[in-house]
C-alpha cells in the first residue's frame, strides 16, 4: 500500500541503495544541523542542534502499525526525509518498534553531527544500517560545504562518529558527497578517505550534485572523475550518483503524470505533493528532473509562491513572458 494517506510515512519509493524503501519523516521540513550547499531539499529553514519530539512518536507508530496491518511490504524502513532524523529526541523508539513489529530491516540516514551525544549513539545503534555522511576534512571545508550550526565543532563530529563505530555492530555505510571545485581535488578526497577508514565502513558511496542542489554553484563532478576517485577509499567506493535517467517503471509513470499535470496547469511543489501523495522530497526530485530537461520551468506567482509550468517540446506556452 502506498503511504499517501499518512503524515509521517512516505513511499515506499524505489531506491538504488535500499531497494523498496518506506520513508519515515521525523522532522518538519528542513530542520537540520547543516545547510549543505548541495542539499536537494533547498535551504535549511531551521538550523538547530535542539533535540525535541518534533513529531509525536505515538502518531508515527500508529501509522507504522496501520501500514504493517495493511500487508504492505518494503525492503527497508528508512528514517530520512525533510531534515536530520537524529534531532528527534525519541527516534530510537521508532527504530525499535519497526524492527520488532515489522520484521523489516531499518536504515537510518544521518549527517552524523550529533553522535558526540551518547543518547544519539545509543538510539542509532538499534538500526540495521546506519548511513553516515562525511564530505569535509577539516573545520574550514565543513564551513564551506556543509555550513553547520555555529555550535558544531568538526573535531566533536569526527570523535562522535568514531565512538559510535566502536560500539555499533550493524552495517555502517559512509556517503561522501563531492562538489566540483569544493572537495573533489584528489588531495582533499584523500584527506576525507583518511577520516573514513578508521570507521571501518561496510560500504563507501560517492555521490554528487546530479539533482538540482540548494546552491546553483554546487556543480556535479563528472562521472569519469568520480570513478577515478573511488579507489582512494578503503573499501573502494561505489558510485551512487544517478547520472543516467534510468528510473524505475513506477517512478517513470509518476514523472509522466507530473509532467502532464504541469502542462495543464501550473502547480506549486506542495500541490504536486498533495495531488500525487508524494513526500515533498520525492516531488522535488521529479520537478528537478523536469526542469533540468526543459520539460518544466519555475515561475513566480502573484501570491509570491513558486509555480512549476509544463513546457511541451517545441512549443511555448501562451502564458510565457
Ligand atoms: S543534505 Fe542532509 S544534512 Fe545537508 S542540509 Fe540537506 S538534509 Fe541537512
Amino acid at each position: 500500500m502506498c503511504a499517501a494517506r499518512y503524515r509521517y510515512l512516505f513511499g515506499p519509493v524505489p531506491s538504488r541503495r535500499l531497494g523498496l524503501s518506506l520513508g519515515v519523516d521525523l522532522t518538519p521540513f528542513k530542520t537540520c544541523s547543516f545547510d549543505c550547499i548541495f542539499c536537494q531539499l533547498g535551504a535549511t529553514t531551521d538550523k538547530t542542534l535542539a533535540r525535541r519530539e518534533y513529531v509525536p512518536v505515538d502518531g508515527v507508530i500508529a501509522e507504522l502499525e496501520d501500514w504493517i496491518r495493511s500487508g504492505a511490504r518494503a525492503d527497508y524502513i528508512t528514517l530520512a526525509g525533510s531534515g536530520e532524523p537524529t534531532l528527534h529526541a525519541r527516534f530510537g523508539e521508532v527504530i525499535a518498534f519497526a524492527r520488532r513489529r515489522a520484521a523489516i530491516p531499518v536504515a537510518l540516514l544521518t549527517n552524523g553531527t550529533l553522535f558526540a551525544d551518547p543518547d544519539v549513539r545509543r538510539q542509532a545503534a538499534g538500526a540495521d544500517v546506519v548511513k553516515l555522511s562525511l564530505s569535509a576534512w577539516d573545520p574550514a571545508s565543513l564551513e564551506r560545504i556543509n555550513r553547520p550550526h555555529p555550535d558544531l565543532a568538526f573535531a566533536d563530529l569526527i570523535e562522535g562518529q568514531r565512538r559510535f563505530r566502536a560500539g555499533y555492530r550493524g552495517a555502517l555505510w559512509m556517503e561522501v558527497f563531492l562538489v566540483r571545485g569544493f572537495n573533489d581535488a584528489p588531495a582533499d578526497v584523500t584527506k576525507i578517505a583518511k577520516l573514513v577508514k578508521p570507521l571501518r565502513p561496510d560500504k563507501v558511496q560517492l555521490n554528487t550534485a546530479v539533482r538540482p542542489p540548494c546552491e546553483p554553484f554546487a556543480a556535479a563532478v563528472p562521472e569519469q572523475e568520480l570513478r577515478a576517485l573511488a579507489d582512494l577509499f578503503d573499501p573502494p567506493a561505489e558510485i551512487i550518483a544517478e547520472y543516467s535517467r534510468d528510473v524505475s517503471a513506477g517512478a517513470r509513470t509518476t514523472e509522466a503524470e507530473v509532467r502532464d499535470m504541469l502542462e495543464r496547469r501550473p502547480c506549486t511543489l506542495e500541490e504536486i505533493s498533495r495531488v500525487f501523495g508524494l513526500h515533498r522530497n520525492e516531488a522535488s526530485k521529479f520537478v528537478g528532473r523536469l526542469t533540468r530537461t526543459g520539460r518544466a520551468r519555475a515561475r513566480s506567482g502573484p501570491d509570491g509562491r513558486t509555480y512549476y509550468v509544463g513546457v511541451r517540446p517545441g512549443r511555448r506556452r501562451e502564458d510565457d513572458t
